[in-house]
């Protein structure tokens, strides 16, 4: 069984989809590997009327299991519900007072923990009320967690983050980049700066190019009023891909900590060079799908306008102004509709400079490049592609992968990121959330972007569904001599 952790949880937006499908399964596998025992509360508030009853009803239905599950049923009973609009300042002493009974109730020792699952425009508002009425006047430790997006660029993440500021100070503020929660991504800094091998190839002497692909096969589906207005640059671009570039590109920290592991990444991130115009046009592609493989086109779906020009897809050039990445580019892409859905880092190491094996008399095919592939999702594992001789007679040679993949039951035993990240905040571990500095470090890198598209008229639709993005991300490679690892039709 793990180490018990006390805490009151307040979940704000308690009834939205993110509580019910993440945020309460989540804790209820916490519960069945005893981080959660006796000593923690849940306060769900929306503005929906419910009792108590109820509400433990909905999580007990969230967590998909049998309604006489003796132990469901034990977890929901720390759960209980105050109907409350978060912008009614007076109401905020009714959740005090429920709280603080709470509180005595399980014996929490003032531990606090607010989780605000609500539209972005609240957490302001919440925050400031969280301190002027209270609720973070205890004896124990108060953290706020907040969903993504974090702004919509870089003066209202600014905006946004000073308005925090007035009650938190950043080591309590919890910023939830939920990929960080993802084994595999975590796997990266063990990957790197557990392995000699890879460590001390890990620069741009022996790695040629590093290339990132987050790919969805899905379109907007019921999301579609909120993509319209941020695009996959927003979307996608500023927080995960610039998370797993930083994790990429980082110098190795003094410590595993989160104070020395941030450093670094912000690090990173400073000398990624923020484009000019003229850079950001020819080093970032955007793209929208069209209609085909039974789907319909983006500008077909519900709730996006017939004219719309939000980006579905970006592909993009990144490069580091600095000794270890000079040179070396990493090439990012997402998109939705695209031909497969997984997560992957393609790492591509320089070819030998002599291939001594290609003499004219021997016809072997030229030495191709060592790939260090990382799978995120579905599945997770390492291939690394070698070359060796095949077999028999005369000299010839071939890539063989040398491959690890996570078993089925070590994969199933495998917390969901929403599981690690909430423990991670209970333990007061911000390792695996982003800090205000990487947030906008970001935002600068993306909105030279953005600033440039929002210039230009696309010509938009220009994919189709089931393939990889339009013809310009291919473009964006191959004119630096280079190829996708992953592509169709190889
Ligand atoms: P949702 O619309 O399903 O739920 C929003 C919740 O906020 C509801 O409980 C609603 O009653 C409550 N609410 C709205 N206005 C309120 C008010 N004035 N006072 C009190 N409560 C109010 O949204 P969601 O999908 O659960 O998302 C919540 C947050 O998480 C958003 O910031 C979203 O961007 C983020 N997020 C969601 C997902 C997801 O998979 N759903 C993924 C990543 C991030």
């Amino acid at each position: 069984m793990a180490a018990e952790r006390t805490s009151l949880f307040i979940f704000f937006g308690g009834t939205g989809d993110l509580a019910y499908r993440k945020l309460y399964p989540s804790m209820f596998n916490l519960y069945k590997k005893g981080t959660l025992r006796e000593h923690f509360g849940v306060i769900g508030t929306s503005r929906e009327k419910l009792t108590d009853e109820q509400f433990q009803q909905n999580v007990l239905k969230s967590l998909g299991t049998a309604k006489t599950d003796k132990e469901a049923v034990k977890f929901v009973s720390h759960f209980g519900y105050e109907a409350h609009d978060v912008t009614d300042k007076a109401h905020y002493q009714v959740m005090k007072k429920r709280a603080d009974e709470m509180d005595k109730k399980f014996k929490l020792n003032g531990n606090r923990i607010f989780y605000l699952s609500l539209a972005p425009s609240f957490f302001g508002t919440v925050a400031g009320y969280l301190k002027s009425e209270g609720l973070t006047d205890t004896d124990g430790f108060d953290r706020v967690v907040i969903e993504k997006p974090f702004g919509r660029d870089f003066d209202s993440a600014q905006q946004l983050n000073e308005a925090l500021s007035k009650s938190f100070d950043e080591k309590q503020i919890f910023r939830i980049d939920h990929y960080l929660g993802k084994e595999m991504i975590q796997n990266i800094e063990a990957v790197r700066f557990g392995n000699t091998l890879v460590e001390s190839l890990w620069n741009n002497r022996y790695i040629d190019n590093i290339q990132v692909t987050l790919s969805e096969k899905l379109g907007v589906e019921e999301r579609a009023s909120y993509y319209d207005n941020s695009g996959a640059l927003r979307d996608m671009v500023q927080n995960h891909i610039m998370q797993i570039v930083s994790l990429l590109a980082m110098e190795q920290p003094v410590s595993f900590t989160d104070v020395d592991i941030r450093a670094e990444k912000v690090k990173a991130l400073r000398s990624l060079r923020v484009y000019n115009v003229a850079e950001a046009s020819t080093n970032f592609v955007r793209g929208q799908y069209g209609p085909g493989d039974n789907q319909r086109a983006y500008r077909d779906e519900d709730n996006v306008p017939h004219d719309s020009n939000n980006d579905t897809f970006v592909a993009g050039k990144l490069l580091f102004d600095n000794y270890r990445w000079s040179g070396t580019p990493f090439y990012i892409r997402t998109g939705k509709m695209l031909a497969d859905k997984f997560t992957r880092v393609d790492v591509v190491f320089k070819k030998p400079l002599i291939d001594i094996f290609s003499f004219p008399q021997n016809h072997n095919a030229p030495l191709e490049a060592n790939v260090l592939t990382m799978y995120i999702e579905p599945h997770a594992g390492f291939s690394l592609r070698l070359n060796a001789k095949t077999n028999g007679q005369g000299f010839q040679t071939k890539p063989i992968n040398l491959d690890y993949f996570v078993d089925a039951k070590d994969s199933k035993a495998t917390p969901e990121p929403y599981e690690r990240l909430i423990h991670d905040v209970m333990k007061g571990d911000g390792t695996n959330f982003s800090s205000w500095q990487e947030v906008s470090y970001a935002w600068r890198f993306v909105d030279q972007i953005r600033k440039v598209w929002d210039l230009q008229k696309p010509e938009f639709p220009n994919y189709t569904p089931g393939s990889m993005g339009p013809a310009a991300a291919d473009e964006l490679i191959t004119r630096d001599h280079r190829q996708w690892v992953y592509r169709l039709n190889k």
